[in-house]
């Protein structure tokens, strides 16, 4: 190993769940999660929002993450933005309750938490008051070092899926690839310029069907760029998710917060649609 490269450490998490009764398709992009993730040996973190999953056969998909032995977190009933001014704090934890009372039957459910949109507050009052609630319940919060836009490319594979269009699926492979490793790259610079080190990261993903087609192939190239993975739960025993954000607005990667704080120049919102247009142009996209 030269003296240049350092140990990269990440993890998975995907948020959200689907519901089977709103996807025909959910029970298999589920199971093609699970089954890639346990052929790669990856243990890792699904956090649920109930709104997502809906009823009883959303909630027994969830539970196949928990008997697979991943962690279930908590993503709220509600998947409420906090930062926007009609969300209040009293509701935006009652929505926080409502998910536990319903989650904590399932196997392997935590209480870690993760902010919808990692949004933590729009005001001091509403991002303090929420993490005095959140420890005095003895949750942990599940934060996310690399940010991404899988949600976007998730779009564009279901188009390209309904147009059968293989040429363009297969280079939307490439160019899903290419943006995660670029900010996966791009989180762990800001990380070594803002922390002084590389942490062991956790990768923000959510449970649909662009992972459930390229997530062996999106491991295998991270393995091929130095990438190695860990579980979820020995991630999140790196000091770095035991930070709060100091902003206003508070939210987005634990690194982009912690840089932001330190007064670095950087963009807001942290990840977005447009900043992706570039990269499907450079695949022949649109
Ligand atoms: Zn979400």
């Amino acid at each position: 190993m030269s003296s240049f490269t350092h140990a990269k450490d990440i993890a998975l998490s995907f948020d959200d769940g689907l519901n089977p009764q709103q996807n025909p398709k959910a029970a298999l992009i589920n199971q093609q999660i699970l089954t890639q993730l346990n052929e790669q040996q990856i243990k890792s973190i699904v956090f649920p929002s109930l709104i997502k999953i809906g009823d009883y056969q959303g909630k027994q998909l969830i539970a196949n993450w928990g008997k697979d032995g991943h962690i279930i977190g908590n993503h709220s009933a509600l998947h409420q933005n906090l930062n926007k001014d009609t969300v209040s704090t009293k509701h935006y934890i009652q929505a926080i309750i409502d998910a536990d009372t319903i989650l904590n039957t399932l196997p392997n459910y935590q209480r870690i938490y993760r902010y919808p949109f990692l949004k933590q507050g729009n005001t001091t009052e509403k991002r303090d008051a929420v993490y005095l609630w959140l420890n005095q319940n003895h949750y942990k919060i599940g934060a996310v070092s690399i940010d991404a836009s899988d949600w976007f490319y998730n779009r564009k594979y279901l188009d390209y899926a309904k147009q059968a269009d293989t040429a363009k699926l297969e280079r939307l492979k490439q160019a899903y690839i290419t943006h995660l490793l670029d900010r996966a790259s791009y989180y762990d610079q800001l990380a070594v310029h803002t922390l002084q080190r590389s942490p062991k990261h956790v990768l923000l993903l959510h449970v649909n069907q662009i992972n459930a087609a390229f997530l062996a192939d999106m491991i295998t190239a991270f393995e091929q760029a130095d990438w190695t993975f860990v579980s979820a739960k020995q991630a999140f025993q790196d000091p770095l998710y035991m930070q709060h954000s100091q902003n206003i607005p508070a939210g987005e990667s634990i690194i982009w917060s912690i840089a932001k704080t330190q007064g670095q120049a950087l963009r807001y919102p942290a990840e977005d649609a447009p900043y992706e247009l570039d990269n499907l142009k450079l695949h022949q996209l649109d």
